[in-house]
């Protein structure tokens, strides 16, 4: 039985984790309106299945995919899920189309990115080019009665893409951080190849934009909508200076740079608590912060 959760009357959660994960950390979302679905994130090739379960237990016609971004973990299902469904198309960010349609090059960068992990999601199916719908920045979609905006959001990825629903959900994918809800804390997804400039520049997009709840994909709702991405929005800058103070001051271990994170996002203390429960959140926590390092270093240097 897929692990699904009722979020609101139009949206579920189905938890498409794989088990070696060990947390619930990836979220698919599903929208339901008057008998059409659109799945947000499909999750990795492996959860394939447990997402056409839920969708089947839903009887919903799926009209639309949309991932908010090819990584994996958000969009590497696109071309499996595709195949189970007669009439979806899906609607991805423009830069992303190529990569969907042939995803050898994006194996290879995840798996060199991610290792073993990268097995674990398994290897991305190419998508029929006829079923993938480049969305431009504004782009409608309709599921229904509920419609379903594409916002574009570049930093975390060149290729990511928001969605807004009508009610004023926003879909964040990963460009607002990684929401643990337990501890209330956000790991900023500031992984290389970061381009911090668009990913506060999409911050402030989405901020802009009023939204009532977030959606994370990397785990769950988050109420306030506004509020969280203000504050993330202050997370990051204070990220940022503690990096670069750890690098002015020679220090370049993992451990030092955190400890200077801390100085400024005293919060950042419950990391020692979140990296204990699953070697994905260390991964995580390493990767946003060597991405800091080499924009910093970038920045010190220009
Ligand atoms: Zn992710």
């Amino acid at each position: 039985m897929p692990r699904m959760t009722r979020i609101t009357d139009t949206l579920y959660c189905v938890d498409v984790t794989p088990p070696e994960l060990g947390v619930p950390f990836i979220c698919s979302y599903i929208v339901v309106s008057r008998g059409e679905a659109a799945v947000i994130e499909t999750g990795p090739t492996s959860s394939t299945e447990i997402l056409v379960e839920a969708l089947n237990q839903l009887g919903a016609e799926v009209k639309a995919v949309i991932p908010t971004h090819i990584h994996l973990d958000h969009g590497g299902g696109v071309g499996s899920l595709l195949k189970h469904l007669e009439s979806a198309k899906a609607y991805v960010h423009p830069r992303a189309v190529k990569h969907l349609a042939d995803p050898a090059k994006l194996w290879a960068a995840a798996r060199y990115a991610l290792g073993w992990l990268a097995e674990v999601y398994q290897a991305p199916e190419p998508a029929p080019r006829e079923r993938l719908v480049a969305a431009e920045d504004g782009a409608k979609i309709r599921v229904g009665d509920m419609e379903l905006r594409i916002v574009h959001t570049p930093g975390h990825a060149s290729h990511h893409q928001s969605i807004l629903m009508e009610d004023g959900t926003l879909f964040v994918g990963d460009s607002a951080g990684i929401y643990i809800a337990r501890e209330n804390y956000v790991i900023p997804t500031t992984m290389p190849v970061i381009r911090l400039d668009l990913y506060l520049e999409s911050l402030e997009k989405q901020i802009a934009l009023n939204p009532s709840r977030i959606a994370y994909t990397h785990y769950g709702v988050a109420e306030n909508g506004v509020g969280v991405l203000r504050r993330h929005r202050i997370q990051v800058d204070a990220w940022v200076r503690g990096v670069r103070e750890a690098l002015e001051a020679g220090e370049e271990s993992n451990e030092a740079i955190l400890g200077r994170i801390a100085r400024y996002d005293p919060e950042a203390e419950k990391l020692k608590g979140i990296v204990g429960k699953s070697r994905a959140y260390e991964i995580l926590v390493r990767l946003s912060v060597e991405g800091l390092v080499m924009e910093v270093r970038r920045q010190m240097q220009g």
